[in-house]
């Protein structure tokens, strides 16, 4: 092991990890922990009963009545044929690096097809969102545009009628930070002020400080009640005492050199799912607790019906 710079979150180690989840039955107990108190009322015999494991399978049984439950029903791992472990090690993979994973490297690390690498990461991605509405105090708001140059593409790959020209692959994206605080991002179809200003009105409280670039949507917000800073970016003014959006601009290229290196091109149906992922990373980026015990319950609690 070397003595590299230690990463601002706490660690979870590769040695951690293989020594806290060594096989699919601790994993399952670890689920069957964070979901349950260790006595339930048997929805069965009604009996507050102690449950044991049953062998060979993902669910526990009534000591009392014999009554099985399940404690994966409804978690993306739960009709998935690929082993507890190896979903373990994905979302532990994908939590610990902090520019992110590709799924070639998954499928690298764990033996598992591309596809199957793939559709794993999309699986823990989607139930990254979050929701922090509303933001108030210090805000941030700015627009960016995600996606690859039409020209740098091969000529198959390139977007019928769109030979050469850029934008129009390009996806747009709008972000809300609250200085100290949460951000959020999402894709969106326009930057026009229909668009926007909705979205403006349900993320962020009346009477916050919003700082934004000079683009003209945002000469509304006055209007909207909040008070208005404005970063002349055209005159090349990047830093005018509070009136800056260094923080939204510092997570575009976080997310955009991850993208790049990491995932090279990413198609602008799965865009938010990826920004979820660095959302939830930059949102996460204080805790205590390692990312990867974060990513795990946060795949654990968002248990709804697929
Ligand atoms: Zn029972």
């Amino acid at each position: 092991m070397s003595n590299k710079t230690k990463s601002p979150m706490m660690k979870f180690t590769i040695k951690n990890f293989q020594e806290t989840f060594p096989n699919d039955d601790v994993c399952l107990e670890y689920i069957r922990y964070k979901k349950y108190p260790e006595r339930i009322d048997c929805p069965n015999c009604n009996v507050n009963s102690l449950f044991h494991h049953v062998s060979g399978r993902k669910s526990y049984a009534c000591d009392h009545c014999g009554f099985q439950i399940s404690p994966t029903a409804n978690m993306v791992f739960h009709k998935s044929p690929t082993p507890l472990t190896t979903w373990f090690y994905v979302i532990y993979l994908m939590a610990q690096t902090r520019g992110g994973i590709s799924a070639k490297q998954i499928q690298r690390e764990t033996g598992v097809t591309y596809k199957t690498a793939w559709r794993m990461c999309k699986e823990v991605r989607d139930i990254l969102a979050e929701d922090f509405n509303p933001f108030s105090g210090e805000v941030e708001m700015d627009e960016s545009y995600f996606g690859g140059d039409e020209k740098n593409k091969h000529a198959s790959k390139r977007t019928k009628g769109n030979q050469g020209r850029s934008t129009k692959t390009k996806t747009a994206v709008f972000g809300t930070v609250e200085r100290g605080g949460n951000l959020e991002v999402r894709t969106v179809p326009n930057v026009q002020a229909k668009t926007i200003l909705p979205i403006v009105a349900e993320n962020i409280e009346k009477g916050a400080q919003v700082f934004t670039d000079e683009f003209n949507v945002y000469d509304a917000l006055p209007a909207m009640g909040y008070e208005h800073g404005v970063v002349p970016h055209a005159e090349k003014i990047y830093v005018l005492g509070d009136a800056h959006t260094n923080t939204i601009e510092g997570f575009w290229s976080q997310a955009k050199n991850g993208i790049r290196g990491v995932y090279h091109a990413v198609s602008a149906t799965y865009l938010q799912h990826y920004l979820d992922e660095y959302a939830f990373r930059y949102n996460h980026r204080d805790d205590v607790t390692p990312m990867f015990l974060t990513f795990l319950s946060r795949t654990i609690s968002s248990s709804q019906p697929r």
